[in-house]
């Protein structure tokens, strides 16, 4: 098969993280080395904390707390109010509303 200007056995054009060989399946290059769809997500995108998917290109996000979230994920762990532009306390990383600051169990 060809692939990058070169030809490689289809057994040898394995993915750099987890050494199976793509198939037909998508491929991502990343430094020169490809990677399976799956370990490119895994390994070199930034998830969203929240529901730890990744956040792709275009979606909206929030950076709090030192992690990453869309939008709709940066909710009080509590009564799940969306929290984006609000006063929020934390508790074990997780984002608080102000009602549910002093919540005991998150
Ligand atoms: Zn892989
Ligand atoms: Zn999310
Ligand atoms: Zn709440």
């Amino acid at each position: 098969m060809h692939a990058l200007r070169q030809t490689w056995h289809p057994g040898c054009f394995l993915c750099a993280a987890c050494k199976k060989p793509f198939g037909n399946s998508l491929f991502h290059m990343e430094d020169g080395e490809p990677y399976c769809e799956r370990d490119y997500i895994t390994l070199f995108s930034t998830k969203c904390h929240g529901c730890d998917f990744p956040v792709e290109a275009g979606d909206k996000f929030i950076e709090a707390l030192g992690h990453t979230w869309h939008d709709t994920c940066f909710i009080c762990a509590v009564c799940h109010v969306n929290l984006e532009g609000q006063p929020f306390y934390s508790k074990k990383d997780k984002p608080l509303c102000k009602k549910h600051a002093h919540a005991i169990n998150v």
